[in-house]
Protein backbone atom coordinates (compact mmCIF):
# COMPACT_ATOMS: atom_id res chain seq x y z
CA UNK A 1 0.00 0.00 0.00
CA UNK A 2 1.42 3.54 -1.01
CA UNK A 3 2.28 5.97 1.81
CA UNK A 4 1.67 9.16 1.45
CA UNK A 5 3.45 11.57 3.61
CA UNK A 6 3.73 15.78 3.36
CA UNK A 7 7.19 17.20 2.88
CA UNK A 8 7.45 20.83 4.42
CA UNK A 9 10.40 22.38 3.33
CA UNK A 10 12.40 24.45 5.44
CA UNK A 11 13.96 28.18 4.08
CA UNK A 12 17.66 28.40 3.95
CA UNK A 13 19.16 31.93 4.51
CA UNK A 14 22.53 31.06 3.14
CA UNK A 15 23.44 29.85 -0.90
CA UNK A 16 22.84 26.74 -1.00
CA UNK A 17 25.34 26.23 -3.75
CA UNK A 18 28.36 27.51 -1.60
CA UNK A 19 27.71 26.05 1.11
CA UNK A 20 25.71 22.56 3.00
CA UNK A 21 22.94 23.32 4.48
CA UNK A 22 21.40 19.81 4.70
CA UNK A 23 17.90 21.55 3.71
CA UNK A 24 15.76 20.56 1.09
CA UNK A 25 14.37 24.31 -0.25
CA UNK A 26 11.56 22.70 -2.12
CA UNK A 27 8.77 21.77 -1.34
CA UNK A 28 7.20 18.39 -2.45
CA UNK A 29 4.54 15.33 -1.99
CA UNK A 30 6.22 12.40 -0.88
CA UNK A 31 5.37 8.52 -1.72
CA UNK A 32 6.58 5.27 -0.73
CA UNK A 33 4.73 2.57 -3.15
CA UNK A 34 5.17 -0.88 -2.63
CA UNK A 35 4.84 -2.00 -6.20
CA UNK A 36 6.02 -1.44 -9.75
CA UNK A 37 2.48 -0.92 -10.67
CA UNK A 38 1.49 1.85 -8.01
CA UNK A 39 4.75 3.50 -9.25
CA UNK A 40 3.82 3.52 -12.65
CA UNK A 41 0.51 4.68 -11.29
CA UNK A 42 2.00 7.42 -9.42
CA UNK A 43 3.94 8.38 -12.37
CA UNK A 44 1.42 8.90 -14.79
CA UNK A 45 -1.01 10.87 -12.63
CA UNK A 46 1.78 13.31 -11.41
CA UNK A 47 3.29 13.34 -15.37
CA UNK A 48 6.49 15.74 -15.33
CA UNK A 49 6.18 16.85 -11.98
CA UNK A 50 7.03 13.63 -10.63
CA UNK A 51 10.53 12.39 -9.92
CA UNK A 52 12.10 8.78 -8.93
CA UNK A 53 14.30 8.54 -5.95
CA UNK A 54 15.86 5.82 -5.47
CA UNK A 55 19.70 6.39 -3.42
CA UNK A 56 19.18 9.78 -4.25
CA UNK A 57 23.11 10.53 -4.38
CA UNK A 58 22.30 12.68 -7.80
CA UNK A 59 18.57 13.84 -7.32
CA UNK A 60 19.19 15.60 -3.51
CA UNK A 61 21.91 16.95 -4.27
CA UNK A 62 20.42 18.36 -7.75
CA UNK A 63 17.32 19.36 -5.37
CA UNK A 64 19.65 21.01 -3.24
CA UNK A 65 20.84 23.30 -5.94
CA UNK A 66 17.41 24.00 -7.01
CA UNK A 67 18.23 22.34 -10.74
CA UNK A 68 15.27 20.81 -10.10
CA UNK A 69 12.26 21.21 -7.84
CA UNK A 70 9.84 18.71 -8.46
CA UNK A 71 6.56 18.51 -6.78
CA UNK A 72 6.21 15.24 -5.95
CA UNK A 73 8.87 12.59 -5.01
CA UNK A 74 8.30 8.70 -5.70
CA UNK A 75 10.55 6.72 -3.31
CA UNK A 76 11.44 3.04 -4.73
CA UNK A 77 13.61 1.99 -2.03
CA UNK A 78 10.47 -0.63 -1.08
CA UNK A 79 9.63 -1.80 -4.03
CA UNK A 80 11.14 -5.17 -3.89
CA UNK A 81 10.50 -6.26 -7.44
CA UNK A 82 13.21 -3.51 -7.81
CA UNK A 83 15.80 -4.81 -5.70
CA UNK A 84 17.34 -8.17 -6.34
CA UNK A 85 20.09 -9.88 -8.36
CA UNK A 86 19.00 -13.25 -9.98
CA UNK A 87 20.91 -16.00 -12.16
CA UNK A 88 18.60 -16.15 -14.89
CA UNK A 89 19.01 -18.91 -18.00
CA UNK A 90 21.20 -16.92 -20.45
CA UNK A 91 21.45 -13.66 -18.27
CA UNK A 92 21.95 -12.43 -15.09
CA UNK A 93 19.02 -10.06 -14.31
CA UNK A 94 19.63 -7.16 -11.61
CA UNK A 95 16.85 -4.91 -10.22
CA UNK A 96 17.23 -1.54 -10.89
CA UNK A 97 16.78 -0.23 -7.18
CA UNK A 98 20.17 -2.46 -6.02
CA UNK A 99 22.52 -0.99 -4.71
CA UNK A 100 25.76 -0.92 -5.84
CA UNK A 101 27.02 -1.76 -2.58
CA UNK A 102 24.96 -5.55 -3.68
CA UNK A 103 26.80 -5.39 -6.80
CA UNK A 104 30.31 -4.53 -5.95
CA UNK A 105 29.96 -7.94 -3.41
CA UNK A 106 28.05 -10.31 -5.53
CA UNK A 107 30.51 -13.04 -6.38
CA UNK A 108 28.65 -13.89 -10.16
CA UNK A 109 28.96 -10.31 -11.08
CA UNK A 110 33.06 -10.13 -9.90
CA UNK A 111 33.59 -13.85 -11.56
CA UNK A 112 31.38 -13.45 -15.25
CA UNK A 113 30.86 -9.61 -15.46
CA UNK A 114 34.36 -8.01 -13.71
CA UNK A 115 34.42 -4.96 -16.22
CA UNK A 116 31.07 -3.77 -14.48
CA UNK A 117 32.45 -5.41 -10.94
CA UNK A 118 35.35 -2.87 -11.44
CA UNK A 119 33.61 -0.13 -12.58
CA UNK A 120 31.28 0.03 -9.24
CA UNK A 121 34.42 -0.63 -7.01
CA UNK A 122 35.47 2.97 -8.58
CA UNK A 123 32.79 4.49 -7.51
CA UNK A 124 32.39 7.17 -4.95
CA UNK A 125 32.96 5.57 -1.23
CA UNK A 126 31.67 2.97 0.57
CA UNK A 127 28.45 5.58 1.75
CA UNK A 128 27.64 6.35 -1.30
CA UNK A 129 27.87 3.03 -2.63
CA UNK A 130 25.48 2.21 0.24
CA UNK A 131 22.62 4.04 -1.16
CA UNK A 132 23.23 4.90 -4.65
CA UNK A 133 22.01 2.21 -7.24
CA UNK A 134 22.14 1.07 -10.73
CA UNK A 135 19.15 2.28 -12.34
CA UNK A 136 19.83 5.48 -10.50
CA UNK A 137 23.42 5.43 -12.30
CA UNK A 138 21.80 4.81 -15.77
CA UNK A 139 18.70 7.21 -15.39
CA UNK A 140 20.72 10.00 -14.26
CA UNK A 141 22.32 9.89 -17.79
CA UNK A 142 25.91 11.36 -17.02
CA UNK A 143 27.76 10.71 -20.05
CA UNK A 144 30.55 9.79 -17.32
CA UNK A 145 28.13 7.26 -15.25
CA UNK A 146 30.58 4.51 -14.52
CA UNK A 147 28.38 1.80 -14.94
CA UNK A 148 27.51 2.49 -18.53
CA UNK A 149 30.46 1.05 -20.60
CA UNK A 150 30.59 -2.15 -18.88
CA UNK A 151 26.67 -2.54 -19.60
CA UNK A 152 27.54 -1.45 -23.06
CA UNK A 153 29.90 -4.28 -23.67
CA UNK A 154 27.73 -6.86 -22.44
CA UNK A 155 25.36 -5.57 -24.91
CA UNK A 156 23.10 -5.32 -21.58
CA UNK A 157 18.91 -4.92 -22.35
CA UNK A 158 16.94 -2.38 -19.98
CA UNK A 159 13.50 -3.91 -19.21
CA UNK A 160 11.22 -0.38 -19.09
CA UNK A 161 7.42 -0.75 -17.52
CA UNK A 162 5.25 2.10 -18.25
CA UNK A 163 1.62 1.65 -18.38
CA UNK A 164 0.62 -0.05 -21.46
CA UNK A 165 3.23 -2.81 -20.54
CA UNK A 166 6.76 -3.15 -20.47
CA UNK A 167 9.66 -3.45 -23.09
CA UNK A 168 13.22 -3.72 -23.48
CA UNK A 169 15.58 -1.86 -24.67
CA UNK A 170 19.08 -2.56 -26.01
CA UNK A 171 21.29 -0.14 -23.83
CA UNK A 172 22.89 1.27 -26.43
CA UNK A 173 19.48 2.93 -27.72
CA UNK A 174 18.65 3.87 -24.10
CA UNK A 175 21.06 7.59 -24.14
CA UNK A 176 20.07 10.34 -25.93
CA UNK A 177 22.26 13.20 -24.30
CA UNK A 178 23.85 14.25 -21.07
CA UNK A 179 20.31 14.05 -18.22
CA UNK A 180 18.64 12.81 -21.54
CA UNK A 181 17.62 9.30 -22.14
CA UNK A 182 14.27 6.84 -23.81
CA UNK A 183 12.35 7.37 -20.67
CA UNK A 184 8.85 8.62 -20.56
CA UNK A 185 7.30 10.39 -17.55
CA UNK A 186 5.37 7.59 -16.67
CA UNK A 187 7.84 4.85 -17.00
CA UNK A 188 9.97 3.48 -14.66
CA UNK A 189 13.58 1.29 -15.78
CA UNK A 190 12.90 -1.90 -13.83
CA UNK A 191 15.61 -4.27 -14.41
CA UNK A 192 19.29 -4.58 -16.13
CA UNK A 193 19.24 -7.88 -17.89
CA UNK A 194 23.06 -8.70 -18.68
CA UNK A 195 23.46 -12.02 -21.43
CA UNK A 196 26.22 -14.39 -20.18
CA UNK A 197 29.41 -13.99 -22.65
CA UNK A 198 30.51 -17.04 -24.65
CA UNK A 199 33.30 -18.88 -22.59
CA UNK A 200 36.15 -17.66 -22.87
CA UNK A 201 35.24 -14.10 -22.97
CA UNK A 202 36.92 -11.66 -20.09
CA UNK A 203 36.71 -8.11 -19.33
CA UNK A 204 38.24 -4.95 -17.98
CA UNK A 205 37.55 -1.25 -16.69
CA UNK A 206 40.21 1.25 -16.66
CA UNK A 207 38.88 5.22 -14.73
CA UNK A 208 40.83 7.80 -15.40
CA UNK A 209 39.88 10.71 -12.38
CA UNK A 210 41.05 13.73 -10.58
CA UNK A 211 40.51 12.01 -7.05
CA UNK A 212 38.99 8.68 -6.29
CA UNK A 213 35.43 10.25 -5.18
CA UNK A 214 34.87 12.10 -8.41
CA UNK A 215 33.21 11.54 -11.79
CA UNK A 216 35.36 10.05 -14.64
CA UNK A 217 37.51 11.85 -16.53
CA UNK A 218 37.03 9.34 -19.08
CA UNK A 219 36.57 5.70 -18.49
CA UNK A 220 36.81 2.61 -20.76
CA UNK A 221 35.41 -0.72 -20.64
CA UNK A 222 36.20 -3.57 -22.85
CA UNK A 223 35.07 -7.57 -23.20
CA UNK A 224 37.61 -9.54 -25.42
CA UNK A 225 37.18 -12.82 -26.36
CA UNK A 226 40.88 -14.29 -28.47
CA UNK A 227 41.87 -17.86 -29.86
CA UNK A 228 45.52 -18.40 -30.23
CA UNK A 229 46.42 -14.82 -29.10
CA UNK A 230 44.09 -13.99 -32.12
CA UNK A 231 40.49 -11.73 -31.42
CA UNK A 232 38.06 -13.20 -31.76
CA UNK A 233 35.23 -10.57 -30.72
CA UNK A 234 36.25 -7.35 -28.76
CA UNK A 235 34.20 -4.52 -27.78
CA UNK A 236 34.61 -1.38 -26.27
CA UNK A 237 32.96 1.28 -25.05
CA UNK A 238 33.88 4.40 -23.30
CA UNK A 239 32.39 7.10 -20.98
CA UNK A 240 32.67 10.97 -20.73
CA UNK A 241 34.36 11.68 -24.18
CA UNK A 242 30.66 12.34 -26.17
CA UNK A 243 27.34 13.68 -25.26
CA UNK A 244 26.68 9.85 -24.16
CA UNK A 245 28.83 6.55 -23.48
CA UNK A 246 29.43 5.16 -26.98
CA UNK A 247 30.73 2.13 -28.29
CA UNK A 248 33.72 2.60 -29.84
CA UNK A 249 33.04 0.49 -33.25
CA UNK A 250 35.44 1.14 -36.08
CA UNK A 251 38.39 0.39 -33.19
CA UNK A 252 36.30 -2.73 -32.66
CA UNK A 253 36.15 -3.78 -36.60
CA UNK A 254 40.16 -3.18 -36.96
CA UNK A 255 40.86 -5.43 -34.01
CA UNK A 256 38.42 -8.29 -35.03
CA UNK A 257 40.55 -10.96 -36.45
CA UNK A 258 43.98 -9.18 -35.52
CA UNK A 259 46.73 -10.40 -32.72
CA UNK A 260 46.86 -8.49 -29.83
CA UNK A 261 50.79 -7.59 -31.26
CA UNK A 262 52.35 -3.75 -29.85
CA UNK A 263 52.26 -2.33 -33.12
CA UNK A 264 48.03 -3.38 -33.21
CA UNK A 265 47.42 -2.11 -30.06
CA UNK A 266 49.27 0.87 -30.67
CA UNK A 267 47.35 1.35 -34.43
CA UNK A 268 43.85 0.49 -32.26
CA UNK A 269 44.42 3.46 -29.71
CA UNK A 270 45.35 5.84 -32.89
CA UNK A 271 41.54 4.93 -33.89
CA UNK A 272 39.68 5.31 -30.63
CA UNK A 273 41.19 8.55 -30.96
CA UNK A 274 39.36 9.89 -34.26
CA UNK A 275 35.72 8.04 -32.45
CA UNK A 276 35.61 10.25 -29.39
CA UNK A 277 34.21 13.43 -29.34
CA UNK A 278 35.01 14.67 -26.01
CA UNK A 279 34.74 18.39 -24.64
CA UNK A 280 37.04 21.20 -22.24
CA UNK A 281 34.40 21.43 -18.90
CA UNK A 282 36.01 21.27 -15.16
CA UNK A 283 37.27 17.53 -14.95
CA UNK A 284 39.58 17.86 -17.82
CA UNK A 285 40.42 19.38 -21.55
CA UNK A 286 38.96 17.61 -24.93
CA UNK A 287 42.98 17.36 -25.19
CA UNK A 288 43.76 15.19 -22.72
CA UNK A 289 40.67 13.06 -22.78
CA UNK A 290 41.47 12.30 -26.57
CA UNK A 291 44.99 10.87 -26.13
CA UNK A 292 43.95 9.50 -22.57
CA UNK A 293 41.24 7.41 -24.21
CA UNK A 294 44.08 6.26 -26.78
CA UNK A 295 45.92 5.30 -23.88
CA UNK A 296 43.21 3.62 -21.49
CA UNK A 297 41.73 1.51 -24.34
CA UNK A 298 45.12 -0.06 -24.86
CA UNK A 299 45.72 -0.67 -20.97
CA UNK A 300 42.13 -2.24 -20.34
CA UNK A 301 42.96 -4.48 -23.60
CA UNK A 302 45.90 -5.85 -22.14
CA UNK A 303 44.51 -6.57 -19.36
CA UNK A 304 41.23 -8.33 -20.52
CA UNK A 305 44.05 -10.16 -22.63
CA UNK A 306 45.96 -10.94 -19.35
CA UNK A 307 42.72 -12.07 -17.88
CA UNK A 308 42.06 -14.59 -20.91
CA UNK A 309 45.70 -15.73 -21.17
CA UNK A 310 45.25 -16.69 -16.86
CA UNK A 311 48.34 -14.06 -16.13
C1 LIG B 1 30.18 12.15 -3.61
C2 LIG B 1 29.61 11.52 -4.87
C3 LIG B 1 30.46 10.77 -5.64
C4 LIG B 1 29.99 10.17 -6.81
N1 LIG B 1 30.84 9.41 -7.57
C5 LIG B 1 30.39 8.84 -8.71
C6 LIG B 1 31.28 8.06 -9.51
O1 LIG B 1 32.46 7.85 -9.18
N2 LIG B 1 30.78 7.54 -10.66
C7 LIG B 1 29.49 7.73 -11.07
O2 LIG B 1 29.11 7.24 -12.14
N3 LIG B 1 28.62 8.45 -10.31
C8 LIG B 1 29.05 9.01 -9.14
N4 LIG B 1 28.18 9.76 -8.38
C9 LIG B 1 26.80 9.98 -8.84
C10 LIG B 1 25.77 9.03 -8.20
O3 LIG B 1 26.19 8.54 -6.95
C11 LIG B 1 25.45 7.82 -9.11
O4 LIG B 1 25.05 8.27 -10.37
C12 LIG B 1 24.38 6.90 -8.50
O5 LIG B 1 24.46 5.62 -9.05
C13 LIG B 1 22.97 7.44 -8.65
O6 LIG B 1 22.08 6.48 -8.12
P1 LIG B 1 20.92 6.89 -7.09
O7 LIG B 1 20.21 5.64 -6.75
O8 LIG B 1 21.48 7.66 -5.95
O9 LIG B 1 20.05 7.83 -8.03
P2 LIG B 1 18.99 8.97 -7.64
O10 LIG B 1 19.72 10.19 -7.23
O11 LIG B 1 17.97 8.45 -6.70
O12 LIG B 1 18.32 9.17 -9.07
C14 LIG B 1 19.05 9.71 -10.17
C15 LIG B 1 18.08 10.04 -11.30
O13 LIG B 1 17.55 8.85 -11.88
C16 LIG B 1 16.11 8.78 -11.73
N5 LIG B 1 15.85 7.37 -11.40
C17 LIG B 1 16.44 6.63 -10.42
N6 LIG B 1 16.04 5.36 -10.49
C18 LIG B 1 15.17 5.27 -11.53
C19 LIG B 1 14.44 4.20 -12.11
N7 LIG B 1 14.52 2.93 -11.64
N8 LIG B 1 13.64 4.45 -13.18
C20 LIG B 1 13.55 5.71 -13.67
N9 LIG B 1 14.24 6.78 -13.17
C21 LIG B 1 15.04 6.56 -12.11
C22 LIG B 1 15.78 9.78 -10.63
O14 LIG B 1 14.47 10.30 -10.79
C23 LIG B 1 16.85 10.83 -10.85
O15 LIG B 1 16.48 11.69 -11.90
C24 LIG B 1 28.63 10.36 -7.20
C25 LIG B 1 27.77 11.12 -6.39
C26 LIG B 1 28.26 11.70 -5.23
C27 LIG B 1 27.32 12.51 -4.38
Amino acid sequence: MTERKFVKPLKPKVDVNKVNTRILPVEFEYFEPRTVKEVVELLSKYGSDAKILAGGTDLIVRMKQRFIEPKYIVNIKKVKELNFIEDRRDHLAIGAATKLREIENSGIVRKKFTALYEAVRSMAGVQIRNMATIGGNLCNASPAADTAPPLLVFEAKLKIVGLDGEKLVPISEFFLGPGKTVLKHNEVLAEIWIPYQPEGTESAFIKIARVAMDLAKVNVAVALRTEGGVVKSVRIALGAVAPTPIRAYKTEEFLTGKELSEAVLEKAAEIVKTEVKPITDIRSTAEYRREVSGVIVKDALLKAYERISGR
